[in-house]
């Protein structure tokens, strides 16, 4: 029999300490696609849509998707643009004759009406449906998962990859489960379990560290006949909430104490590791100097902003490492982005050529990554800021910074956006005129989603922590509604 499955993807990772709320435009800026529109242009990439198309297709489904939405990270979701993303989704499941529901979401959306944004989805789709329509839930690896989640979904599917490049084969692997479920021959439900920490040591990195062996031991106890989905979130720190922090999931049914025993076994490991942090944060002067030396030779030195990441809801324009990299007479560089809808207004007013002073980034909190820089520079290129994704997370996508503008100044090649979006994709500087594999140094802002594209063309990585928002110091935020205590902020549970 051919079932009939409702469908979105909403998906926002909060950052609870923006300054920037997060509306309608912000979802319209990254990308709200309806229905059909939807299936167009995410069904054939690396989309949790398109995990969905995989089942619907190989099982006969008539798949109903309602829209596919994310805005990039920022601040808290208003009500008004929580309530357009939802209502749509409680009306067709109102309207329709459903077999079941299958949502692509993120995990680490905060309203400024409520925490837990996810579960405030499944609790107003519960409301219309009851509690025997099975739903199918995908979410990121930071996903800050809450009790109220694991109780409303039948099915959680995490990623098991940082920087994230199985977001297809999580949505496959919820559709195969939902099968699985509509059919009868499981019966799946999911646990949680959790250790007083705001984040995985790591953020969840799959390349190095502890998750390496976390996430192995996951897929091992996943071919066990009762267990149907084994996620791991790293969480999302930078969200004050009651629910921050790692996650172990266990989708299964059968003897929930053995599951429950097993995902204690992985949040103990997580938290027994505590103290192994893989990545060194160079201060930007410590960044500069390395630059400065950087043999060209061998390829690009990439040297990763962490701390003003944009997809992790940093502002993006902080200043601190351009001008410790300017100061340092850093040449045969790149540097990109620098989110400063203002400056790339007044570029626009002039040609490719004209030199001008501006004063550039630093504007959003001055206190977070430091204030605009006063420079001369010269206008080397204007765009649109369209770009199309060619690396393993967003090849064949569509993305946009907004208007862009490209400025030299110094021996540095600076690319100043409109819209706050994470460097993860070499296209998003090549479709600019700057070919970051001829550079000696390559900037950029981005935690660890770079090293999909840009590992494999850099000679060294290095990571640095401006002091913009992102900070890894934690101890530098105010949470408020954390329970404590909580490692790192905690000295007493240093290891
Ligand atoms: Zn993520």
């Amino acid at each position: 029999m051919s079932y009939k499955i409702l469908s979105a993807e909403i998906a926002h990772e909060t950052n609870t300490f923006s300054r920037i709320a997060t509306g309608q435009q912000a979802f319209h800026n990254r990308y709200y696609y309806p229905g059909e529109e939807a299936l167009g242009r995410r069904a054939n990439a690396n989309t949790e849509l398109a995990g969905f198309v995989d089942a619907a297709r190989e099982y006969g489904w008539q798949l109903d998707h309602v829209h596919s939405a994310a805005a990039g990270p920022s601040g808290k979701v208003t009500r008004a643009a929580f309530d357009w993303l939802c209502d749509p989704l409680v009306d067709a499941l109102g309207s329709g004759d459903y077999d079941a529901i299958i949502l692509g979401l993120h995990g680490a959306m905060v309203t400024d009406f409520c925490d837990d944004g996810e579960g405030e989805i499944l609790h107003r789709l519960r409301e219309v449906c009851g509690r025997q329509l099975p739903i199918a839930i995908t979410l990121d690896l930071h996903a800050n998962v809450s009790e109220l989640m694991c109780e409303l979904a039948d099915i959680v599917v995490s990623y098991k990859t940082y920087p994230h490049v199985d977001m297809r084969i999580a949505g496959r692997q919820a559709g195969d489960l939902l099968q699985a479920a509509l059919k009868g021959e499981i019966k799946p439900q999911t646990l949680r379990v959790s250790r007083p920490m705001l984040e995985e040591v790591n953020g969840g990195r799959s390349d190095v560290g502890p998750m390496v062996a976390l996430l192995e031991a996951a897929r091992e106890w996943e071919l066990r006949d009762d267990v149907h989905a084994v996620s791991i979130n790293a969480g999302f720190a930078r969200a004050d909430i009651e629910a921050a922090g790692p996650t172990v999931l266990v989708t299964a049914q059968g003897d929930m104490d053995v599951h429950r025993r097993f995902a204690e076994s992985l949040a103990e490991e997580m938290w027994r590791r505590r103290g192994e942090v893989m990545n060194e944060y160079l201060d930007v002067e410590a960044a500069a100097t390395i630059a400065v030396r950087h043999e060209a030779d061998a390829g690009p030195l990439v040297i990763a902003d962490y701390a003003d990441n944009p997809g992790a809801g940093a502002y993006g324009d902080s200043t601190t490492l351009l001008r410790a990299l300017l100061e340092a007479g850093v040449s045969d560089a790149c540097f990109g982005p620098v989110v400063d809808a203002v400056a790339v207004q007044q570029l626009w007013q002039h040609q490719i050529g004209d030199h001008l002073q501006i004063s550039l980034g630093g504007k959003t909190d001055p206190d977070m990554g430091g204030g605009p820089l006063e420079l001369k520079v010269e206008l080397i290129h204007k765009s649109d800021g369209q770009y199309s994704g060619g690396g393993a997370m967003i090849g064949g996508l569509q993305g946009s910074f907004g208007p862009i503008a490209v400025i030299r100044v110094g021996g540095i090649e600076v690319l100043v956006v409109s819209l706050a979006e994470q460097m993860l994709d070499l296209q998003q500087f090549k479709s600019f005129a700057i070919d970051p594999q001829a550079k000696s140094v390559v900037a950029l802002k981005s935690m660890q989603h770079f090293r999909a594209d840009f590992e494999p063309i850099a000679a060294r990585v290095i990571v640095c922590d401006s002091g913009a928002l992102c900070t890894p110091r934690y101890r530098l935020l105010e949470y408020h509604k954390l329970p404590r205590p909580i490692f790192p902020l905690d000295p007493e549970l240093d290891p």
